[in-house]
């Protein structure tokens, strides 16, 4: 019997096959060129030109504007974007030859050995992923931030390692995370989202976002919203050895974070115990309430300093395109709130109103039902404007429910039509309730032209001041 090894130089190379040229893809494909892969990227759309000459630079090969089957359907493996469903037929057949599909935070995962603190949820990942940076990184710690913002995790575990990572995960992420493990994992809230992708089934995306929990070990931490039904739910069906850390606004048992009756923010963990006045936090309304707890937790059992942790919660700048404030003009605050592309997200914007409210709605529908806002509607909005191609499933809800409603096609109209609605004191807000994408390329597009109708407002008032 012929037992001689395999000489190392001619074993083959394991062939990766990274789908999908954006910042996830780009970076997955440089460390698997680091770790001696032989690597391939295929995009079915147009690689953006910072992507192509990133790879060009680093002497990876890759295609745009289709998928070459033979090639792709060769691979060990695929580390797939994402934005890539299941049901691409790139992907059918990728499943049919049994070819193995994970994440780029999944293939990362394996070459380093980072604290991982991960985020999920349908609403606030974002803005929770951003604050616990903002917090750990102000503190002096080597953290990287990764997933849905930030750079690439793999580009950064093989050009610019960090000692911790905070990770926002999207279930399309998690959908293909195997034997990745989080050290602290956060689930915010679970309401439908998405659910195209998950064959319309809720349980289907309940458990793609359980996922986060795979892997953890009694030394891991699992953070959670402690009045969310479903996850409520979710938690008498499966077990983790993780510790749970829930939290909640009013004190319920084993909460490990509420707000006390003389309004401070209490977080007790095993690492460090703090409270400091809700007042302080700089992030307002009760959704970031929330979001300040599950960040002020992972923050506290990463054992960062009381100080260092009050200082950062009450000095963070906020996220662009989420209830961030526009301008002040005559005496009416116009808001930005862009990104938020569903009911829930309109309804915690709603909550946090504190003056009568003109209220932009409109976009894309996703099947929203405006029942969930009916009532913060009734109590706060003075006026509604529809903004959109298509408002006539807004003007149908809401005709005779509030004092008054506009249809309007563009936004310069719907801008001006607020201005008339508003008076000294009231508050335009847009928090749409829907996607951008029929009169818009994406909520960033949005949210940008829209502020900077309202600065032109502004600066069409000082002209007209000057000139006076
Ligand atoms: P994500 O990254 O999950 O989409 P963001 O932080 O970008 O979340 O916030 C999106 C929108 O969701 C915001 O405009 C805000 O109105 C709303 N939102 C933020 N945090 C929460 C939360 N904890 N619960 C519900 N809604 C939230």
């Amino acid at each position: 019997m012929n037992n001689i090894p395999a000489d190392k130089n001619t074993a083959p190379r394991r062939r990766m096959v990274v789908l999908g040229g954006g910042e996830s893809g780009t970076g997955a494909a440089i460390l698997a060129k680091d770790k001696g892969m032989d690597v391939w990227l295929s995009d079915y759309g147009q690689i953006a030109p910072q992507y192509r000459q990133l790879l060009d630079r680093e002497g990876i090969a890759w295609e745009d504007g289709g998928h070459s089957m033979e090639r792709i359907l060769a691979a060990d493996e695929v580390v797939k974007s994402p934005g890539i469903p299941d049901s691409a037929p790139v992907m059918q057949a990728i499943l049919a030859k049994g070819i193995p599909v994970i994440s780029e935070i999944e293939f990362a995962g394996r070459y380093t050995d980072a604290k991982m603190v991960c985020i999920t949820g349908s609403n606030g990942k974002t803005t929770t992923t951003l604050l616990t940076y903002h917090i750990l990184r102000d503190a002096g710690l080597n953290v990287g931030l990764a997933g849905n913002v930030g750079k690439s995790l793999a580009l950064q575990v093989a050009r610019d390692p960090h000692d911790i990572y905070v990770i926002e995960l999207s279930s399309f992420q998690l959908d293909n995370m195997y034997d990745f493990k989080a050290n602290i994992a956060v689930i915010l809230n679970i309401t439908p989202d998405h659910l195209d992708r998950y064959d319309y089934k809720m349980q289907n995306y309940v458990n793609a976002k359980f996922r986060i929990l795979q892997n953890l070990t009694n030394d891991d931490a699992f953070i959670y919203w402690n009045d969310d039904p479903v996850i409520a739910a979710q938690l008498k069906n499966i077990s983790t050895e993780a510790s749970l850390y829930p939290f909640s606004e009013t004190p319920e048992e084993g909460d490990a974070a509420y707000v006390d009756a003389e309004a401070q923010m209490i977080i007790n963990t095993s690492g460090t115990s703090l409270s400091m006045p809700r007042a302080d936090l700089s992030l307002h309304g009760l959704h970031n309430l929330y979001n300040s707890m599950a960040a002020g937790i992972s923050a506290c059992l990463l054992n960062i300093r009381r100080d260092d942790i009050r200082r950062a919660l009450s000095d963070f700048d906020g996220v662009e395109h989420r209830l961030e404030p526009v301008a002040t003009i005559d005496g009416v605050r116009w808001i930005n709130d862009s990104k938020a592309t569903n009911v829930n997200s309109c309804w915690y914007a709603l909550e946090s109103m504190t003056a009568p409210t003109v209220l932009i709605l409109g976009g894309k529908d996703k099947g929203n039902d405006y029942s969930e806002i009916l009532p913060l509607v009734q109590q706060k909005v003075k006026a509604i404007v529809a903004m959109g191609k298509d408002n006539s499933k807004i003007m149908e809800y809401f005709d005779g429910k509030v004092p008054a409603l506009v249809d309007t096609h563009s936004l310069a109209e719907a801008v001006a039509a607020c201005r008339s609605l508003a008076a000294d004191g009231d508050t335009v807000l847009l928090s749409p309730c829907c996607a951008s994408f029929d009169l818009f390329s994406s909520y960033e597009d949005r949210g940008r032209k829209f502020k900077a109708e309202v600065l032109a407002l502004k600066s069409n008032d000082n002209s007209q001041q000057t000139n006076k």
